[in-house]
């Protein structure tokens, strides 16, 4: 078929990490003032920005012909040892260790040290990439000594931001900018020769998928703190709900998907259950019945009867 295109599998596909939700979450109903509040917004520009490096690596291996038989694992957490990339092909599996951070970094693998310059020139140690991925790589190995998988492992560490400056490196692990990887990957291919079948390649993605167990971050953060409500999306004052939809005082804004928002924000900060007399207390409706009325139209899947119901928030997909 003229102009058929294939790509690798993806395996395991990108999400956004839960840890960005949460504290999206959060932010909207902690205080500006609170103490906790300039850390949780970093947290979250670290998270989001690491994230944003991730897919940018996501959509140039998508772009690699080489990897058309390959699978790929994104983001994948095997008893605790959370991989960002991990591709399986034919010839060779290979884990990337992918930051995306900004400044100049130097590494001095004989004394297993990392420094990172800032771009207002100030020092500070950084978690050496080279030995977290090392460690990785010793870890599928061991897996595939276990079951019997004949297939070398590389490893990388790849700077998806092209603005970094990489300064003197001394390390037998591969580190460079994202603009090498497909280059670096077609090396890979030149060095080791075929080992296995696609369906096996099939097999190995499928069996380190089934051993997937995505990281539960937890917030520290005391829920007290925290506002409730159903909040504008204009303006984040609390709405009411008045003659049939939510309201804000504030700036005039009527909205339904607010409540499916505030649901959200439940799920992710308190509890996925809900029941009546909980809503209620979270949305500030007093009625039993308007919260029944609201609950049914949410459409979420219940459990037990009568007083006892519960209802199951589900998680929106991305
Ligand atoms: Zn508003």
């Amino acid at each position: 078929m003229k102009g058929a295109e294939t790509h690798a599998v993806i395996t395991l596909r990108r999400v956004i990490p839960e840890k960005v939700n949460v504290l999206q979450s959060v932010l909207k109903r902690l205080s500006a003032v609170d103490e906790e509040y300039t850390n949780l917004q970093e947290q979250l520009r670290r998270a989001r920005t690491g994230y944003a490096g991730e897919q940018r690596i996501d959509e140039l291996l998508d772009g690699v012909p080489l990897l058309d038989s390959a699978h790929i694992l994104c983001d994948v957490e095997l008893m605790q040892h959370p991989i960002d990339c991990l591709i399986i092909t034919t010839s060779f599996a290979l884990i990337l260790e992918v930051k995306n951070i900004s400044g100049r970094i130097d590494i001095d693998d004989s004394k297993h040290q990392c420094i990172r310059t800032r771009l207002d020139g100030t020092l500070e140690p950084f978690s050496n990439p080279t030995d977290q991925a090392r460690k990785y790589q010793l870890f599928i190995q061991h897996l595939f000594q276990q079951w019997n998988v004949q297939l070398p492992v590389e490893c990388a560490v790849v700077f998806a931001n092209h603005k970094l400056i990489l300064g003197n490196i001394t390390s037998d692990v591969p580190l460079f900018h994202v603009s090498g990887l497909t280059y670096r990957i077609h090396q890979f291919f030149q060095k080791y020769p075929e080992k296995l079948s696609c369906n096996q390649v099939t097999n190995i993605a499928d069996k380190l998928k089934s051993l997937h167990t995505p990281y539960q971050w937890q917030l520290k953060t005391a829920r007290h703190k925290l506002r409730t409500g159903v909040l504008c999306e204009r303006c984040n004052k609390v709405m009411h709900y008045l003659k049939g939809s939510w309201q804000c005082e504030s700036c005039q804004f009527n909205s339904d998907a607010a409540l499916v928002q505030a649901m959200q924000d439940y799920r992710l900060i308190w509890n996925h259950k809900i029941t009546n007399r909980e809503f209620r207390h979270f949305t500030g409706i007093e009625s039993i019945y308007t919260a029944n009325y609201l609950l049914k139209k949410l459409n979420f899947k219940s459990e037990g009867k009568f007083k006892d119901k519960v209802y199951l928030i589900e998680k929106r997909s991305d």
